[in-house]
């Protein structure tokens, strides 16, 4: 019906792929079956004990209950500079170099509109977070994807991305640790990107949604850490993985103060900042101690263990990840990523993402969340080895 037709910017945007395998898990589940989804990246332990008791006491004082600015609270700008010297060692400026984020989703979203105009180009990972292309197409501009190679760590081939492409590009989006792949950055890779940013006049986005969350005694670098990272480029920080806050928004975007500047311009036309008891429950999670987000990456280490252990045994050959809450593997021979995710349900009712759902590149592999609780995992391991070996 004409009166509900969306706009022509809304129906660019790709149907969504993979409503075929829901109806199938759908069907399964009223069917009577018991399906183990091992789909979604959403921690399945509680918010750390510190950051629910500081917004316990946020809520209570009206302080925090008027309208937030969308610079953020002095008490969020300062803990994340301290929090980035302590850490990443980078300098990061309370006064122009970092502001709050609705999540790092609705910053990136929004960065595209701050950023591009019809013509212009971002250059996206892929596979990679949606965002990277919905945000450009949404916002009248155009993605163009940089494939991560494996041979290359998954690290994007620079050299490949066409000259007319890095001509028109005004962003680019990157993202490790990674989702999906799990890979870390590479060496050198945000240095070269750091130079080919400068060379095309583009801004990096590096989203950091992983640095906690990390294995083995790998400590992941901030990309404003590199040398010239901030005359190029932003970081938007994201709580919500590591800290198990995916439900609360918080978020900041820091680096460079001119780009943070104009998101602060964009977004003071479209939404009115972050609830005020978040952020200072946000500084409380960045100051706080570290001890419940260790355990956490202790369970996260060993469940990845589990996977991985299972699934060489029925034929994938997969390396355990050094971040993130994701094994990606390449799916058996024969196989395309839906066929082989199809399979897995039918044998095992047993859900994976098919990696073509991440982009172009991500056909030939699938992802395994290990946010799913130890007993339920432990069963979907079980039913790999018993229905796939
Ligand atoms: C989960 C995730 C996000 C979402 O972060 P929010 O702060 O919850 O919006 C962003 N980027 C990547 C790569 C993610 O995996």
């Amino acid at each position: 019906m004409a009166l509900t037709h969306p706009s022509k910017r809304l129906e660019a945007i790709p149907p969504y792929m993979f409503a075929e395998l829901e109806r199938k898990v759908g069907a399964k589940r009223e069917a009577g079956i018991d399906v183990i989804s091992l789909g979604i990246g959403d921690p399945d332990h509680a918010t750390y004990p510190h950051i629910v008791e500081a917004m316990r006491a946020a809520v209570g004082d009206p302080g925090t209950q008027s309208y937030p600015s969308n610079r953020g609270r002095a008490e969020f700008r300062d803990a994340f500079s301290r929090f980035y010297a302590d850490r990443f060692g980078v300098e990061i400026d309370p006064e122009t170099e970092v502001i709050p984020a609705i999540g790092a989703k609705e910053c990136i979203y929004h960065l595209s509109f701050a950023f591009l105009d019809p013509g212009d180009v971002a250059l996206a990972s892929d596979p990679g977070y949606p965002v990277y292309t919905g945000g450009p197409l949404l916002a009248g501009a155009e993605s163009v994807l940089l494939p991560l190679v494996p041979e290359l760590g998954f690290a994007p081939d620079l050299e490949a991305i066409p000259t007319e492409a890095l001509e028109r590009s005004r962003l680019a989006f990157l993202n490790y640790p990674n989702n999906p792949t799990g890979a870390v950055v590479p060496d050198g890779l945000f240095e070269r990107v750091v130079e080919l940013a400068r060379e095309h006049e583009i801004l990096v986005v590096h989203d950091n949604a992983y640095s906690e969350t990390t294995y083995d005694g790998y400590v992941a670098p901030s990309f404003l850490a590199t040398p010239g990272a901030k005359q190029v480029g932003v970081e938007v920080f994201s709580l919500s993985k590591g800290f198990n806050m995916t439900g609360w928004r918080c978020a900041a975007i820091l680096g460079n103060a001119e780009a943070i500047a104009s998101y602060w311009r964009l977004k003071t036309n479209v939404d009115s900042g972050l609830y005020e008891a978040v952020q200072l429950a946000g500084a409380a999670a960045l100051a706080g101690p570290r001890a419940e987000l260790e355990e956490m990456n202790a369970i996260y280490a060993r469940r990845r263990d589990l996977v991985v252990g299972a699934l060489r045994e029925i034929g994938v050959a997969v390396d355990p990840p050094r971040g993130t809450i994701y094994v990606w593997a390449p799916v058996p021979a024969g196989h395309t990523s839906t066929s082989f995710c199809e399979l897995v349900l039918e044998q095992a009712a047993v859900v994976v993402s098919p990696g073509s759902m991440y982009g172009p590149s991500g056909e030939g592999f699938f992802r395994i969340s290990l946010t799913t609780p130890d007993d339920r995992l432990a069963e979907a391991v079980e039913r790999l080895r018993a229905h796939l070996a």
